[in-house]
């Protein structure tokens, strides 16, 4: 396609997250501040809004959408959107990613609006855990979701949680068993410094310490047979025939070089890169009816700009001043 969206390193770019809200009914600590100053409505990108830049990106390429926040279930109306953004032709993906709150009540709505991937957040399944981590309850009610998700059919469902060394180590083992009995599959992500409290390497628990873990107390993995390199989640199946387990290890195995990502703030900002320290409005653009083609430009110019990789691991990295919250997971 002559307009892919290719930056200068030759990524080419098929997947746009959304961010509908920056408002989250939990306060995880590894993702934002308890106190927050959060944007005023009329600061977030309208739905059509959203789906005018969706039309406009899909020329150059996107095809793929994932759904985010904050907590995107504290914006009215999700469904709506998601089947604004369904309906649009050349989409061939739109994916949810939800703390799993509110998710009971609307699983059946989200899948009839044409949802099919859904992505739940729960590191845990102690409560007193869950209220250190998340500083907020609702346990239950995340796993009320998880299971409205499977009756409306979402397939796959994935559980995403955070690994944090000295905090989650005893939470890997239940997760996992829990993800096998119901048949959902279950990501461990490595901690990254995108919160609002102070990250240190040392409280990352690395990929091959969850992989071991695994290994020894559930049972053995091999790599999956149709195995997805641009895919940022290593993926593995349990050999005794109990389903499969992702690692997404942004610290330990930076996935940059196959980063396919640009990312749209509720705030109708465009990041190329989470970790990204410049973002380039187009919500100005979307709201004085600038031409599509200037918009698209836009779009253009800043995946061309996109850095090699974030750098973490290196002493040139510098946090961005938007917490994970306000950027969209
Ligand atoms: N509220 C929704 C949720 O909880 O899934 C969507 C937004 S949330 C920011 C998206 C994902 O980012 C969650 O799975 C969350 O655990 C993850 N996340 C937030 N801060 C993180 C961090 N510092 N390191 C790794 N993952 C993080």
């Amino acid at each position: 396609m002559a307009n892919q969206l290719i930056d200068s390193f030759g990524r080419v770019h098929n997947n746009l997250r959304i961010s509908v809200t920056d408002r989250c009914n939990l306060r995880c600590t590894y993702c934002m501040p308890e106190e927050v100053t959060f944007m005023e409505r009329s600061e977030l990108l309208s739905f059509e809004e959203i789906a005018h830049f969706v039309r406009v990106a899909v020329p150059l390429g996107i095809d793929k959408i994932r759904l985010t926040g904050g907590e995107p279930l504290m914006r009215r109306d999700l469904p709506r959107l998601a089947q604004m953004i369904a309906a649009i032709p050349g989409i061939r993906d739109v994916g949810l990613t939800t703390n799993g709150i509110l998710l009971a009540n609307s699983a059946q709505a989200l899948y009839d609006a044409g949802l099919r991937r859904i992505n739940i957040s729960l590191d845990t399944l102690d409560p007193a855990r869950f209220r250190q981590l998340a500083r907020r309850d609702g346990l239950e009610k995340v796993i009320d979701g998880i299971l409205a998700a499977k009756r409306a059919g979402f397939h796959p469902i994935k559980i995403n949680a955070v690994s944090i060394r000295g905090m989650t180590e005893a939470e890997v083992v239940p997760l996992a068993q829990f993800a096998r009995l119901h048949g959902l599959e279950m990501r461990f992500i490595e901690y990254m410094p995108i919160g609002a409290d102070h990250w240190e390497r040392d409280k990352v628990y690395f990929a091959h310490e969850i992989l071991e873990q695994l290994e020894r107390q559930v049972a053995p993995l091999v790599p999956v047979d149709d195995y997805d390199p641009r895919a940022p989640a290593m993926e593995f199946r349990y050999t005794d025939g109990g389903g499969r387990v992702g690692i997404i290890a942004s610290i330990s195995r930076p996935f940059c070089m196959s980063c396919n990502r640009v990312r749209l703030t509720a705030d109708g900002k465009l990041r190329n890169c989470l970790f990204a320290l410049d973002e380039v409005d187009v919500k100005k653009l979307l709201r004085t009816n600038a031409p599509e083609s200037e918009i698209a430009d836009v779009i253009r110019k800043n995946v061309a700009a996109k850095w090699e990789g974030h750098e973490i691991n290196t002493s040139r990295f510098i946090k961005p001043l938007r917490t994970m919250h306000a950027i969209g997971g």
